[in-house]
């Protein structure tokens, strides 16, 4: 496999499919600028290497070309950043498109409009009435196939070469972020440093496992993290059950949980989970005390009491301190880490500290020489929220992606370069 390490780009035009899905305030401010400082060291290795990049990216979820969406909002900070005036190709279909990619010469960027702008770059049809009916509805979908080939070859004729540095979107077939890799030998195409390290961290995560391996699931729902849960039970020596989930596995227990969070039909779920941990001689390590609340508020009354006892009215918003002694025991005596989701409502200060210090305990193992990887969306809120992130071994900038592979997905967007 091709790596950028050891790809010369002089001379040659890459074509850069990045993740600049960056949050705009209603003034089209970027207000949080990660992602594009995220794909710099790949952009700028190709820059002074003496290559040209077109960079691909998507905004939102655009339902055709809207100027909400358009990327021409982010053109000048990307500039200032990357420290070159990036010229910008307002449909990426364009005759502006083709001949700003032409003209590119050494050390130069052009960054295309939305991808998005273009039902082709999903493969989904757009615009079919509510009411359409099967037939229809696959006719589309046919239509907007055939049309999809097209437009990725239209991409691909813009470079020489292909590198994906977008692991946000890399559980996506789509045209710019797996399709297009089909264009280019094995030999011109390659993961840029960011997605490089994201596959690295996964990989570690998943078959290079320094034990004990705890993994640290939290969140309010068990229902979007079963898939992962049942792949972590053949991997894992300890599983942590935190967050709001927790309480559909107490009340599946027996116990009284007041008005706390629970998906009642999960709970035969939730003892199949505990039965199939006791089988693969994983411990499974459920909070046994919490900070109940008397509403769903920062400023609601509180109080500790055991978690299978909490009385009606009262909600379990956080993890307790017998809970977070059990917890930070097992994190600091582990060597591979993996954490997504909060213990609680982390969004309330009075209901923060059981994640800050399970984020304390992860940050101290690693210390210690243990390899700690924290990813989804909301735990990396956590890390940031409570300036922990340098002290974990990776924090991944992928959330769906991140969670696919490691529930032991094959990423569309990792196979297209690895085949
Ligand atoms: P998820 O997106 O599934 O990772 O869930 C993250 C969300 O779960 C955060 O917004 C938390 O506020 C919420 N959460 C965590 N613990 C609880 C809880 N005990 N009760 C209600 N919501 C919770």
């Amino acid at each position: 496999m091709q790596t950028i390490d050891q790809f010369n780009f002089a001379g040659k035009k890459a074509f850069v499919r990045v993740d600049f899905n960056v949050p705009l305030d209603e003034n089209f401010n970027i207000t949080d600028d990660n992602r594009i400082r995220a794909a710099l060291p790949t952009l700028k290795k190709i820059l002074s290497d003496g290559g040209s990049i077109i960079i691909g990216s998507h905004l939102g979820r655009p339902k055709g070309a809207t100027d909400k969406f358009s990327l021409k909002h982010i053109v000048a900070h990307v500039s200032k950043v990357l420290g070159v005036e990036v010229q910008f190709a307002n449909d990426c279909m364009g005759e502006e498109a083709v001949a700003k990619s032409a003209a590119l010469k050494p050390g130069e960027a052009l960054l295309l409009e939305n991808l998005r702008f273009y039902a082709e770059e999903e493969g989904k049809p757009r615009g079919l009435a509510e009411d359409a009916t099967d037939e229809e509805k696959a006719a589309a979908k046919k239509a907007v196939k055939a049309s999809q080939k097209e437009f990725t070859k239209k991409l691909a004729s813009y470079a020489d070469c292909y590198v994906n540095d977008a692991f946000g979107t890399a559980h996506r077939a789509h045209a710019s972020t797996a399709l297009i890799a089909d264009y280019f030998d094995t030999d011109n195409k390659m993961f840029g440093y960011l997605m490089e390290k994201e596959v690295t961290a996964v990989d570690k995560i998943l078959n290079d496992i320094k034990r004990p391996f705890t993994a640290i699931m939290g969140g309010s729902k068990v229902s979007s993290k079963i898939e992962i849960i049942e792949n972590l039970l053949s991997k894992v020596d300890n599983l942590i059950i935190t967050g709001g989930m927790t309480f559909t596995f107490t009340k599946a227990l027996g116990g009284k949980i007041g008005s706390s969070i629970c998906e009642d039909d999960k709970m035969p779920l939730a003892l199949e989970l505990i039965e199939k941990a006791k089988k693969n001689n994983v411990k499974l390590i459920i909070a046994v005390d919490a900070k109940i609340a008397d509403s769903f508020s920062n400023d609601a009354n509180t109080q500790f009491v055991d978690d299978d006892v909490i009385p009606d009215g009262w909600s379990g918003l956080d993890i307790g301190p017998k809970t977070e002694e059990i917890y930070a025991k097992v994190i600091k005596e582990s060597k591979t880490i993996l954490w997504n989701g909060p213990t609680g409502v982390f969004e309330f200060e009075n209901f923060s500290h059981g994640s800050k210090s399970v984020g304390e305990a992860i940050v101290e193992a690693t210390k210690n020489g243990a390899f700690s990887l924290v990813g989804g969306g909301d735990s990396v809120a956590c890390v940031n929220k409570f300036g922990l992130a340098d002290g974990v071994s990776y924090v991944s900038t992928g959330g769906g992606a991140l969670l696919e592979a490691i529930e032991g997905k094959v990423l569309p967007g990792i196979a297209a370069i690895k085949g």
